[in-house]
């Protein structure tokens, strides 16, 4: 189905208004799915759009009896599930890209509309979603082992890919069904259920693609999805040793609290935390096509991004034809509600992350820096942001120092290649880095010196589900999508077969 917008940008309403029209009612019940059961609750926890802080829905608030119940269920879905053919799994998982893609606009009007991002982005990341769920139903037929040429005489040596046991996800706001689907599609192929704990913002979406996993046909317990207090539902999670691995993608802080609890029973972690991604801009480039990049790598999902460029470094022969560029390119971006076809910038799905925008430009101001803002429609709430520019930004200020996560862009000068790589790994973070350049020496040896797990070299679009996605230092552990993002999920087995001689 296709929505128009059927209000006038921010009026007071608008997303409720756009989920009293959804078809699929059941998408905004709020109910929990534990062990093949639809759970309302009797205490609810609102949904809240961003864009105007009004109450557009309420959710099941689940207990950790609850998640205890849940870790049950799935031991007792595990067996099935593993023993189902890998090429039947890959059906069922088709099966629920299949229905996501379908329903691809009421999914992206739940997104808009508690997590804020503008549609075109949402409609996006179902796709994005989907192919998570298309990759891994192709990647679980090929969980090759390997045959091993023996040191022994008359021995056999095999290594077997055997799915790991009951697994557990947790999950941020930012992208609330794709990395959903980037690990839950990666663990149902590898034959592991999953249970899912969403961000307490975006729950509807996840509830939604958890009906669409039911109706492609996933069994009772393969996944469940519980939403509710982030501590209180991570505990048994982390407690119990039937939970397996744990995969959880949000700030690093918290990744290192799950790390720390996941060690008691030495569960499999894999950790996709925040990024701090350096953009280098060299003066050999095109600029028009450095600017475009930047753009993007700034600007998508409004900034609050894991990849999202937080220190553009520009080389000085070229930094104030880009800052002037760049400039007049930020302030056209329109910001408004994102269920406004118009809006390019949508608002902050959590206060805390507009204060520190806030926090970040008045630091910068203070320590020197120039800045550029785009005007943003009078009437917006606190949740929003105007895209700015801050240029002259120096090591010292905040904003070079730690994650924005909105859409504020940082503008620094360097001079030579090995100052733009010595202050670009400068960071604890590794996550992603971006290079700007037309020399290809160039190019080849910053692919080589910078200390991230993923570099565009001159393109700011390189995520989807073929690409092992994942960072170094800290920004994380283990890596997602890709015949490696089945591997978190699955254990070596080493059988040695000896004494074959006749
Ligand atoms: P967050 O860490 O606050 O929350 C992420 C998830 O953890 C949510 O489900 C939340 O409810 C839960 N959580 C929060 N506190 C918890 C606790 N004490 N115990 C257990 N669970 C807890 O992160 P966020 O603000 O939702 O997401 C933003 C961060 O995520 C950014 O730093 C961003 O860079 C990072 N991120 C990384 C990637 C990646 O792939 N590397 C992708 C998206 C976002």
């Amino acid at each position: 189905m296709t929505f128009q917008s059927v209000l006038p940008a921010h009026s007071a309403g608008i997303a409720a208004n756009y989920l009293r029209n959804l078809q699929r009612r059941d998408f905004v019940a709020g109910a929990a799915l534990i062990d093949g059961c639809w759970v309302a609750g009797g205490q609810r926890d609102p949904v809240v759009d961003p864009a105007t802080g009004e109450e557009i829905a309420d959710v099941a608030h689940c207990s950790s009896a609850d998640m205890e119940l849940a870790i049950a269920a799935a031991e007792r879905a595990f067996p099935g599930w593993r023993e189902l053919l890998p090429a039947k799994r890959g059906e069922i998982l088709r099966s629920w890209a299949r229905l996501m893609l379908h329903h691809s606009e009421e999914l992206a009007v739940l997104i808009t509309s508690e997590q804020g991002k503008p549609l075109a982005e949402a409609r996006h990341e179902i796709a994005y979603g989907a192919g998570f769920l298309e990759w891994f139903a192709a990647e679980g037929e090929r969980a090759y082992g390997e045959t091993i040429p023996s040191h022994k005489a008359a021995n056999l040596l095999q290594v077997r890919m055997q799915p790991i046991g009951v697994t557990a996800a947790i999950t941020p706001w930012n992208f609330p069904v794709a990395m959903i689907t980037r690990k839950a599609g990666a663990a149902l192929a590898a034959g592991c259920p999953m249970i899912v704990k969403p961000a307490p913002e975006t729950p509807l979406s996840a509830l939604a693609v958890a009906r669409l996993a039911e109706e492609a046909g996933v069994p009772r317990g393969v996944l469940q999805v519980l939403v509710g207090n982030p501590v209180e539902l991570s505990a048994p999670l982390l407690r119990d040793p039937r939970t397996r691995a744990l995969s959880f993608t949000g700030s690093t802080h918290v990744g290192r609290l799950l790390l720390e609890g996941a060690a008691a029973t030495v569960k499999k972690v894999s950790l996709e935390l925040g990024g701090h991604a350096p953009f280098l801009v060299f003066d050999d480039v095109n600029l028009g096509k450095a600017v475009k990049g930047a753009m993007a790598a700034k600007f998508a999902t409004s900034g609050q991004d894991c990849l999202a460029a937080n220190r553009i470094y520009v080389q000085r022969g070229v930094y104030d034809a880009f800052v002037e560029a760049f400039a007049a390119a930020i302030v056209r971006l329109k910001v408004g509600h994102g269920l406004d076809p118009a809006t390019e910038i949508g608002p902050m799905t959590r206060l805390s992350v507009a204060n520190k925008c806030r926090l970040q430009i008045d630091d910068a101001r203070t320590k020197g820096a120039r800045i550029v803002s785009a005007k943003p429609d009078g009437g917006l709430g606190p949740n929003f942001v105007a895209p700015t520019l801050l240029s002259d930004v120096s090591e010292d200020m905040l904003i070079a120092q730690e994650e924005t996560f909105g859409p504020v862009a940082a503008v620094l000068a360097f001079d030579s290649e090995d100052e733009a790589v010595a202050r670009a790994n400068a960071s604890e973070m590794g996550l992603a880095g971006y290079v700007y350049t037309d020399s290809l020496r160039r190019a080849l040896r910053l692919s080589e010196q910078l200390e991230y797990g993923m570099l565009g070299i001159n393109t700011a679009s390189f995520t989807g589900p073929p690409i092992p996605f994942g960072g170094w230092k800290q920004s994380g552990l283990g890596r997602e999508g890709s015949r490696h993002g089945l591997a978190e999920y699955m254990e070596q087995k080493y059988v040695c077969f000896g004494d074959l001689a006749a």
